[in-house]
């Protein structure tokens, strides 16, 4: 299990279960208090791994699983090359004067290959959610529910929400798709992930795509590595730029998805018969929300887009900054790039190709 309770909790323990804020916080029923064992547990079939019960915590007594001491064992081997894969909500997190191209010299120091931006394989999956919309909304009452990049979204769909996945694309994660294309170059590399996100180990690990990442790391776990070698990423020169479209890269909060892939559709097919009408669903309530409105074909949309935390990504369990300013970081670094959507720039489709 990616989620488990250390220690006692001998404290909480004596309180009714109402009164505990883990087992308030999980919005899938997956914490209960074991009267009779005196402890707290994770129903393992249950957790989706969304990390509410690990903010919920005050005690830090519910904790996600650690991947430190490999991916450390790895960097020190150098028997392989190790990629790092950087998830769009990176910007801002470790402070305002850490560049992209800053982050890249930070993660050679400590033995990376290179870093490669999510951001970029957001934009490949864009174009094939574009394609997707053309092809499966042809007609009024249609929709398409896009993959997206969230998993506690898909975790929903397929195990909740099981009419509703053929209406679900076919597309991986951009996060898979990072570690798939970068093993396609280099068959021997290792790929490592690095995000806010604690479900996405439980993702890396599903059965069927777990080719693609070989661990995940948390932003709040790579700054623990940084301090502990003394790296202060502020202070490096930077190294190369980046290539991402504005698209990709905000894809990191709630609403970012709909909108690179609706103005990909746009540029891709701008007189497709069928305007878009996009909804977003903002955490796991709001999806749950939105998905019994599609399962009762109460829909007045034919695009869905759901994100497991408040905010998207940049409210994820493991991020530094406070949501509003990560989510300012986000759009200021979309606004930055050179091209406006993934078709615009050569490197997205030199990928697909
Ligand atoms: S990680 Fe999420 S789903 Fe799992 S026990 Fe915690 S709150 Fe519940
Ligand atoms: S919205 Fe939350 S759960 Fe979903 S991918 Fe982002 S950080 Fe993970």
């Amino acid at each position: 299990p990616i989620i488990s309770v250390v220690g006692n909790c001998s404290e909480c323990i004596k309180k009714d279960e109402k009164e505990l804020k883990c087992v308030n916080s999980c919005p899938f029923d997956a914490i209960f208090k074991d009267s009779q064992a005196g402890r707290i547990r994770v129903d393992a079939d249950k957790c989706e791994g969304c990390g509410e019960c690990v903010k919920a915590c005050s005690l830090e007594r519910i904790v996600d699983k650690i991947q430190y001491m490999p991916i450390v064992n790895l960097l020190k081997d150098k028997k392989v090359p190790v990629y790092a894969t950087i998830a769009p909500a990176y910007i801002g997190q470790f402070g305002d004067e850490v560049t992209p191209g800053k982050m890249r010299t930070a993660l050679k120091m400590i033995g990376f290959k290179d870093l490669i931006e999510v951001a970029l394989f957001a934009d490949i999956i864009s174009i094939r959610e574009a394609i997707e919309f053309k092809n499966l909304v042809k007609n009024v009452g249609d929709f398409m529910i896009t993959s997206c990049c969230c998993p506690i979204w898909m975790s929903l769909l397929k195990r909740h929400y099981k009419e509703l996945v053929e209406h679900v694309t076919p597309s991986v994660s951009p996060m898979i798709a990072s570690g798939r294309v970068i093993k396609k170059i280099c068959p021997d590399a290792k790929v490592v992930f690095i995000g806010p996100c604690i479900a996405k180990k439980s993702e890396a690990k599903e059965p069927d795509i777990k080719d693609a990442i070989d661990y995940v790391l948390t932003f709040d776990e790579l700054n623990e590595i940084f301090k502990a070698l003394n790296i202060d990423p502020s202070k490096l020169e930077g190294d190369v730029s980046e290539y991402s479209s504005k698209g990709g890269r905000i894809y990191a909060r709630v609403g970012g998805v709909s909108e690179c892939i609706i103005d990909t559709l746009n540029k891709l097919s701008p007189n497709h018969p069928i305007e878009v009408k996009d909804a977003h669903a903002n955490g796991v309530k709001e999806c749950k929300q939105l998905l019994d409105k599609a399962l009762k074909g109460e829909l007045d949309v034919n695009f869905l887009e759901g994100m497991g935390c408040i905010g998207g990504c940049v409210g994820g369990p493991r991020v530094m900054v406070d949501k509003e300013l990560g989510k300012e970081c986000v759009n200021r670094y979309g606004n930055e790039a050179q091209y406006h959507t993934p078709l615009d720039g050569p490197c997205a489709m030199e990928v697909l190709r």
